[in-house]
């Protein structure tokens, strides 16, 4: 399983509809073959690239970056890969070429990440955050700040991170109390953020509550703003931006997580005030697919790891792959990461289209009815991507705890030694299950989703798509697909009657949810490249299984199921 694997060469090659995407964005007369050639020819460089990384990272996986005098220093090996992708101009992706930046589309942005993640995770979310932040200052931020700051993203000069968590507002940022305080024209920051990776860095964009509604806004997103804070001022002198203490971790060595103290530290306003809630959610929905990307790059490498022991590990005079159990665990492994990969992909298709219509409707030429009907589209598609997007970060991460927690079992004892790489990978896996957002939170969030009627449109564009695989033998899995979608429908009633209930049930909804709409996405996959049409069936016949008992779970309980939760958990002393 290369970098540049059949997976996804089946995206770049036939199961992304580029000329609509390409025309969209820059208009009829743009040359979308070569468009895409260009894709291909980034996504050869970097998995080039990331092979070399992995070969020279690995070995240095447990050196963690340091705090020296104030400043943080990264290890020999994170400096060597970064310096490697600037090189290659595969630092900040999204950023738009009139700023210097590749503006990749989405799905070709988050397939980078993953081959970083799966030559070096920590790397990764370095690489990653900085992608993130890059974007938000090019969505929210003035001309004036996108100048002097877009061109030194792109170039990988600047390195950002992006301040929320305080010590009391983890999953709740409604708790943030990082005060964001007017004087004149100047604002000044006053407190302290944790966990914030890249926190040594040059360019913090920090979510605080500003002075003037402090007290109304408390315990709430609203008044809070978005702020870019540098830690050196315009005229060279030293901003109030402290790095406090790097912290030691499980996993992710080589990426810094820094404890930040604000003492009247200079910022600039990014966004509408009060409106920061809402910006930095565009940089954690980006960011969520990231960390999906991750997810499968690690999961990944873990796979490839878990093969190769397998084939060549002999126990009762043949090699563990050929024993009817560790075959079926490693079939079941390869699908899950196959399945991940496909919900993340079918997310960033739809994100790209939606920004290539942001490009169209900008473009003067177009008519009203025209205009009308991308604007139904881009509706249409912005509820679809709310939806996919926590649902791929679950899953994504699920996974990859799971697969590498499995990698280490298909090695045995050798999977337990502190040199395992398998077990680097378990612990770098972890994380992306708790930032940007636990699991439960992506959940949670899926199903507020659902509660403002995402599932219809995403159920509605599912049936189109089936009813394109009716031909033998897919039909009969378009079916089982079929009768998915009908039993969530009658399920989802239930969860109606009761706000609790549904929270409950929520991570049960969303493994429903995902069965559906992964087997659909698979069979799409098997039409196009007949030799995928086990890996759908598999996981169609897996998953439906699943989703008929647990539907019909949902549909017995009730909100009572929490009092009983309480009981047993009482029983703990
Ligand atoms: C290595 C690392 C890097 C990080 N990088 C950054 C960064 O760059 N910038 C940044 O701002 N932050 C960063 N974080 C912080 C990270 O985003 C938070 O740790 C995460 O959001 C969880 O918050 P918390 O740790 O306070 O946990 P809590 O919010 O206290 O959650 C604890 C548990 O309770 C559960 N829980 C909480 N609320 C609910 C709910 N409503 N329903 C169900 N379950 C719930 C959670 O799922 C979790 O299992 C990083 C963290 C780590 C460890």
């Amino acid at each position: 399983m290369g970098y540049l694997n059949d997976g996804i060469r089946l995206y770049l090659q036939s199961l992304v509809d580029w000329d609509t995407y390409f025309r969209l964005r820059k208009g009829d007369d743009v040359d979308v073959e070569q468009e895409v050639a260009a894709l291909q020819e980034v996504l050869e460089t970097a998995a080039q690239i990331c092979e070399e990384i992995a070969e020279e990272t690995r070995p240095g996986w447990y050196e963690a970056a340091r705090l020296e005098d104030g400043q943080v220093v990264y290890p020999e090996h994170i400096r060597r890969g970064y310096e490697k992708l600037r090189e290659a101009g595969l630092i900040s992706f999204g950023v738009r070429e009139e700023y210097g930046g590749f503006q990749l589309p989405a799905l070709v942005a988050n397939v980078v990440m993953q081959m970083i993640a799966r030559a070096d995770a920590g790397l990764m979310t370095i690489v990653g955050l900085q992608a993130g932040v890059a974007e938000d200052i090019q969505q929210y931020a003035s001309d004036e700040l996108k100048q002097a700051f877009l061109p030194r993203f792109a170039s990988g000069e600047v390195m950002g991170a992006m301040d929320l968590t305080e010590p009391h507002a983890g999953s709740d940022l409604g708790a943030i109390t990082t005060r964001a305080t007017e004087e004149g024209d100047k604002v000044y920051l006053d407190g302290e953020k944790i966990f914030i990776t890249n926190g040594g860095c040059e360019v913090h964009l920090v979510l605080a509550r500003d002075d003037d509604t402090f007290e109304a806004s408390k315990g709430s997103t609203k008044g809070l703003s978005l702020y870019l804070c540098t830690r050196t001022r315009p005229d060279g002198s030293k901003n109030g931006v402290e790095v406090v203490r790097l912290e030691e971790k499980l996993g992710i060595h080589g990426s810094p997580t820094a404890a930040i103290s604000f003492s009247r530290a200079e910022a600039t306003r990014v966004g509408a005030k009060g409106e920061g809630f809402k910006a930095m959610l565009a940089l954690m929905n980006n960011a969520r697919l990231g960390v999906a990307a991750q997810g499968i790059g690690v999961a990944e490498a873990a796979l490839k790891s878990a093969l190769e022991y397998a084939r060549e590990r002999k126990q009762f005079g043949i090699p563990i792959a050929d024993q009817p159990l560790m075959k079926n665990i490693l079939s079941r492994m390869t699908i899950d990461v196959e399945g991940s990969r496909a919900l993340l992909y079918r997310a960033c298709r739809l994100l790209d289209i939606n920004r290539a219509i942001e490009d169209a409707l900008g473009r003067p030429e177009l008519s009203a009815s025209e205009r009308a009907e991308l604007d139904q589209t881009y509706q249409r598609n912005l509820t679809r991507v709310r939806l996919l997007t926590p649902l791929a970060k679950y899953l994504a991460t699920e996974v990859a705890d799971d697969v590498t927690r499995q990698a280490i079992q298909v090695h045995g004892g050798l999977g337990f030694m502190s040199e395992s790489l398998a077990g680097k990978l378990h612990n770098d896996a972890i994380i992306t299950t708790i930032y940007e957002g636990t699991s439960e939170i992506q959940v949670s969030f899926a199903l507020k989703e659902i509660g403002k009627g995402a599932l219809s449109v995403a159920f509605d564009e599912l049936a189109k798509e089936l009813e394109e695989l009716s031909e033998p033998p897919l039909g009969e899995y378009a079916d089982k697909v079929r009768r998915g979608i009908a039993l969530i429908q009658d399920t989802f009633s239930t969860l109606l009657q009761d706000f609790n209930y549904a929270l409950m049930c929520a991570q049960a909804l969303a493994d429903v949810v995902v069965a559906v709409i992964v087997g659909a996405e698979l069979l799409k996959q098997a039409k196009v490249d007949p030799l995928r049409f086990d890996l759908a069936a598999s996981w169609i016949n897996r998953r439906m299984n699943d989703l008929e008992s647990r539907t019909q779970r949902i549909r017995e309980g009730g909100v009572a199921r929490l009092d009983r939760c309480e009981k047993i958990i009482s029983l703990v002393e």
